[in-house]
């Protein structure tokens, strides 16, 4: 044990706090050989990030301690087949007996989740409620559409059933906790709707919170099943498309009830994380895609449901044909539809300078000469992300009509990416606009 101990020292030594914190809170020696070191994390996610990132530390840390190479391994717990719950079972006041109150879908879990720089904060977020309850209440997740929530909170409920049998856990909507609501004040029976929504419960997650605005009746009996859990110590999870200050016709009260936990974002996945994502999911259906591939799937998608959508769709094709550049063209046309911009005529780049140009306060013709201002500027870089993204253009022709080099189109193309992610509000607003003047959203095709 105590060489056990040793590799996990000097391992650490090599990482930051914060790191070390994020990813290695699963992580252990299995066990050591002359010739084979096994070290342990949760799953596969964790595993595929560790190998990738902290190999030269893993290799370092084995020097130091036997003074030459030894190779290792790094396996994850559910695939090594010895998976042991790590949660040690905390007495709860009362013990019950298992109860389902809630079916979770099974193949959202916290295996099954690809963690990348867009959601890990929701992730860890997710799996430390999981595993400390009532530590962070309430736990407020947020973020657009398609981007892993409901994933998240069915993930939580997936592992307290498994490790935590006892603790009783109840998943709603918020649709379905109105229509509880309702049927009970129809049918004389608010004090049961309460014991179910109090008494009887460990943990409460609710769904899709944003659809109780305006519902300040509902709010009512919402915040007080809120005061009455957090008073006993009870587990909240709330998820929403939008923070807590921007639900609008919500009770100032409920809004500051939401603040007082944690509340984290889930971003959209950045390109390089959506290729990851997909070739993941590929990868897990037994299907190899290319960089170009995925890139192009990635540059499709705003969102991991797209993505996993395009490559359901792939699979499901690729039993029948070789996937090739071109089936993957049509099955993205098939999924996202009419995402897809339809190639507007010559006028295109005309049309577009004109909605730039009233966007930045600049002339059309400033846009692809020499001179350069900070509105100039951040005109042309947003222009050009915004061109790639919604109109699907290719950095050479982006380059063509602002009349720069491929590499700045790049630059503009990742720096805007950045401030996006980063949720730079003026950059997002101005996407909004351009989105409104060009007929584009997230749904809808340039016509
Ligand atoms: P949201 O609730 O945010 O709209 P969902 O949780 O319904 O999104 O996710 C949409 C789909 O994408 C689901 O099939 C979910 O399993 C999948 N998904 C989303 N994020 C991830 C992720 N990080 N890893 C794996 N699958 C994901
Ligand atoms: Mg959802």
């Amino acid at each position: 044990m105590k060489v056990h101990n040793e590799i996990v020292a000097a391992l650490k030594s090599k990482i930051s706090k914060k790191s070390w914190e994020m990813w290695f809170g699963t992580f252990s020696v299995k066990s050591v050989t002359d010739t084979l070191i096994t070290f342990i994390v949760g799953n596969i996610f964790i595993k595929d990030w560790l190998s990738q990132k902290y190999d030269k530390q893993f290799k370092e840390a084995i020097r130091e301690v036997f003074g030459r190479d030894v190779p290792y391994v790094i396996k994850d717990e559910i695939s090594d087949g010895s998976f042991k719950t790590k949660v040690e079972k905390k007495e709860r006041l009362v013990r019950k007996r298992p109860v389902v109150f809630s079916e979770f879908n099974k193949e959202y879990t916290f295996e099954n989740f690809v963690v990348g720089p867009f959601n890990e904060e929701a992730y860890d977020g997710s799996l430390e409620v999981a595993k400390d309850l009532s530590k962070m209440n309430p736990f407020f997740v947020y973020g657009g559409v398609g981007l892993g929530k409901t994933h998240l909170l069915h993930s939580i409920g997936n592992y307290l059933l498994k490790n935590e049998p006892d603790v009783r856990v109840l998943y709603v909507t918020a649709e379905k906790f109105m229509n509880d609501l309702v049927m009970a004040i129809r049918g004389g029976t608010t004090q049961e709707f309460r014991k179910d929504f109090r008494e009887k419960i460990d943990v409460l997650m609710i769904d899709d919170i944003q659809f109780l605005m305006g519902k300040n009746g509902i709010q009512s009996e919402l915040f007080h099943t809120l005061n009455h859990l957090i008073e006993h110590s009870k587990q909240i999870v709330l998820c929403s498309d939008r923070t807590p200050t921007q639900l609008s016709e919500f009770q100032p009260r409920l809004v500051s009830r939401f603040q007082m936990g944690l509340v984290v974002k889930v971003y959209e996945p950045d390109v390089e994380t959506g290729m990851q994502i997909a070739r993941t999911f590929a990868k897990r259906n037994g299907i190899l895609l290319t960089k170009d591939m995925a890139k192009e799937i990635a540059m499709s998608s705003d969102n991991v449901r797209t993505i996993k959508g395009i490559v359901t769709k792939l699979v499901f094709k690729s039993s029948k044909k070789a996937i090739s550049n071109s089936l993957i063209s049509d099955v993205v046309r098939d999924v996202v539809g009419e995402h897809i911009p339809i190639k507007i005529a010559d006028s295109e780049k005309e049309r577009f300078f004109q909605a730039l140009s009233s966007v930045f306060e600049v002339l059309p013709a400033e846009l692809d000469a020499k001179l350069r201002t900070a509105r100039l500027s951040s005109a042309r870089q947003i222009g050009m992300y915004f061109a790639r993204k919604y109109m699907h253009k290719t950095f050479s022709e982006l380059g063509k009509w602002f009349a720069r080099d491929h590499s700045s189109v790049m630059y503009a193309c990742k720096k805007i990416e950045e401030s996006l992610r980063k949720g730079n509000p003026k950059v997002r607003e101005k996407i909004a606009i351009l989105q409104k003047l060009l007929h584009v959203e997230s749904g809808k095709s340039v016509s």
